[in-house]
């Protein structure tokens, strides 16, 4: 763990989290698009996909800007979050239920991302880092724009599918409960 003593200390160690967990999005990404069903949902995530490419250039600027080594450290959470993303992988499913799950799988990552992006763009406001803070910001920008798209594309059609999938599926255990036992 790198001692941190100062601000800039704390922003050059989540700095590197966040370049570290963005490359990790860009090895697992892709196989969840090769598993997605609906055609709108693989080409946001393709674009998602292209998008973080251009992130991880910007964190490399960000390194540069401020003469440092551009160096990931391990991060954790991120780790954990494309971990579930990769068990989701191993289950079957409905089409449109499965899609769903990878929606939401997604948008955990784009979450935590924005929360990353917001305390550095903070402290490098403080530490008048202006370079790296557009940088930064234009990142974050993406992010949202991205977890924006992702709650378009469940609420006006996927998550209303992946609702109809039960009625499908008569006397089984994954059908909903019927109206009349629910009170
Ligand atoms: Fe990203
Ligand atoms: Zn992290
Ligand atoms: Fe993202």
């Amino acid at each position: 763990m790198a001692e941190l003593k100062t601000l800039h200390n704390l922003f050059e160690d989540e700095l590197r989290d966040i370049y570290d967990a963005e490359r990790q999005i860009l090895k697992t990404l892709p196989k969840i698009i090769k598993a997605v069903s609906d055609q709108s949902l693989r080409e946001a995530l393709n674009e998602h996909l292209e998008e973080t490419r251009g992130q991880v250039d910007r964190l490399d600027q960000a390194f540069e800007s401020l003469a440092l080594k551009g160096k990931g450290k391990h991060c954790s959470g991120m780790e954990g979050i494309l971990e579930e993303g990769r068990d989701l992988l191993e289950e079957e499913g409905t089409a449109a239920v499965m899609d769903a799950a990878f929606i939401a799988g997604c948008q955990r990552v784009e979450h935590y991302e924005i929360t990353a992006y917001g305390s550095l763009m903070a402290w490098a406001k403080i530490l008048g880092y202006s370079d790296a803070l557009d940088l930064l910001r234009a990142n974050e920008q993406e992010e949202k724009a991205a977890d924006a798209k992702l709650t378009k594309l469940a609420e006006s059609t996927i998550n209303r599918q992946a609702g109809a999938a039960g009625d499908e599926i008569d006397g089984e255990q994954s059908r909903k409960p019927s109206r009349s036992k629910r009170r």
